[in-house]
């Protein structure tokens, strides 16, 4: 193993943090070693679920250190120019000071532009983000090719989280300690971010920073429409770890039906509406809800699954998930 900053980076364990949790130094060598005089780096700052809002967090309070990771990154590629893709809520709040700290890096060479999109669930995939960038429809892509042989206008492209970019500048300068960034949600719905050891279970996560519950609970964790949902006594030991989104939800105060249709609502909206399977499967999925006193877990099940099978991008394949999840943790019906 030589010197050079992938080496680091895999010497560190960093993988991504934009959800798919895919090997970061492994990322950036597939981009260096493709084909192409061009490539370019996409730093992915579209945070578009809810419950998530560490990206803003970063991108407001450790500027500098994110675009030392971009430079990095761009260094190691031997490429000059990059994109932030990031949603117009985000540009209001920090656009300003992300164009000034980029300036100086303009000065010396490099091309680094910010991207302003509509906030969007889809627009996080790094297919769709790439079309947007290039004025297409923001949808995904067929895969393959990956962006890492063929992304933005088809020249190799590395897409990394806001986060994973941040943790790079931190191995470079030998501050990386192992910790994530967590956005939590918490009892009252008071919603803070921490950054603690990526290694810490939920129930340590909620006593630490102060979010347990004094009441019957339970949580959802990964994101507030994706992500898994988890009863109180399953939130301990190693499987209850590697969230970046926790939302504590009481448990008697929660109207099921209402929950779904909260989950429901999101994903009808934010479908892309490219694939049959999610624009016509969100659409059924929440008029059968609101249509019915009680919920038709048969038939709602029914549409996930074939959903879960044919949706051709991860959005649709995960409206199953906090379904499933909620109806066998915390329901307990099967
Ligand atoms: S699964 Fe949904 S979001 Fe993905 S391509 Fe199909 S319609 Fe679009």
């Amino acid at each position: 193993m030589g010197n050079d900053i992938a080496d680091k980076i895999e010497k560190a364990g960093l993988t991504g943090r934009g959800g798919a949790g895919y090997l970061t130094a492994k990322k950036w060598r597939e981009v260096a070693a493709a084909p192409g005089e061009k490539k370019y780096v996409v730093v992915n700052a579209s945070e578009g679920e809810t419950g998530l809002f560490k990206d803003i967090f970063i991108l407001k309070n450790h500027t500098d250190a994110l675009l030392k990771g971009v430079v990095l990154a761009l260094d190691h590629l031997h490429a000059k120019d990059a994109y932030f893709n990031l949603n117009k809520n985000y540009y209001r709040e920090v656009g300003k000071k992300l164009e000034a700290a980029i300036k100086p890096l303009t000065d010396k060479g490099y091309n680094i532009k910010i991207f302003v999109e509509d906030p969007s669930y889809i627009g996080g995939e790094e297919t769709a983000l790439l079309n947007a960038i290039e004025g297409k429809r923001t949808e995904p892509r067929s895969k393959p090719p990956y962006p890492s042989m063929s992304g933005l206008y088809a020249n190799p492209t590395l897409i990394n989280n806001v986060e994973t970019l941040y943790n790079v500048a931190c191995v470079e300068d030998g501050s990386y300690k192992k910790k994530r960034f967590y956005c939590i949600t918490g009892p009252k719905g008071r919603k803070s971010v921490h950054h603690l050891p990526d290694d810490w279970d939920i129930e340590k996560i909620l006593k630490d920073t102060d979010n347990y519950p004094k009441f019957d609970f339970f949580v959802q964790i990964g994101g507030g429409a994706s992500g898994t949902v988890c009863d109180q006594d399953q939130i301990k030991g190693k499987l209850a770890t590697g969230a970046g989104a926790i939302e504590v939800f009481d448990k008697k105060k929660t109207d099921p039906r209402k929950l779904l249709l909260r989950w429901l609502e999101f994903y009808q909206k934010e479908s892309c509406g490219k694939c049959t399977p999610c624009r016509a499967g969100t659409y059924q999925l929440y008029e059968m809800v609101k249509a019915s006193r009680e919920i038709p877990w048969p038939k709602m099940f029914e549409v996930l699954e074939t959903m879960e099978i044919t949706s051709f991008c991860a959005l649709g394949r995960s409206v199953m998930e906090p379904i499933r999840s909620y109806y066998s943790n915390v329901l307990k019906l099967s």
